[in-house]
């Protein structure tokens, strides 16, 4: 299983969802994150830090590098490591998705009695047309899509 968790960015505006590959890492491991309004402030320091369109994640690496090691996981943990690899990362493929696919169900929901089978279709043409999009927008794991 693996934990999910909403969190708010730093100056309050935006909230992302988040998974925990393996319930490995806590969510005290993301020090901080910074929405595209509030990163603009924020000094990229590539060593602790990712940027995703816009979005900031802050790791704590020497927290994440414990728990990891700890549990077997063993080689450098960088920030490219724990968001690709899944241990802290978005839950989808960027911070919104979840709620992007809540509204897309709640939408196309009339049709499931109506028309099932243009229900399943209709469900997975939007949902492919919005991957597409966010693999144009550059979000990073849109990218292996
Ligand atoms: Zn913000």
């Amino acid at each position: 299983m693996c934990l999910n968790e909403r969190r708010v960015c730093e100056c309050g505006r935006q909230d992302a969802y988040l998974i925990f590959r393996d319930n490995l890492l806590s969510p005290e491991i993301l020090v901080n994150l910074y929405c595209p309004e509030c990163s603009a402030r924020v000094r990229l320091d590539r060593d602790t830090m990712l940027q995703d369109c816009g979005w900031v994640l802050e790791y704590d690496l020497e927290g994440a590098q414990g728990l990891l090691a700890r549990q077997g996981v063993t080689g450098t943990v960088t920030p490219e490591f724990l968001f690709d690899a899944g241990y802290l990362t978005w839950q989808g493929l960027s911070p919104g998705d979840h709620d992007v696919n809540h509204d897309l169900h709640r939408r196309l929901a009339p049709l499931v009695e109506a028309d099932l089978t243009l229900y399943l279709q209709s469900l997975k043409s939007e949902w492919l047309e919005y991957v597409a999009g966010l693999k144009a927008a550059g979000w990073r794991k849109a990218q292996a899509t």
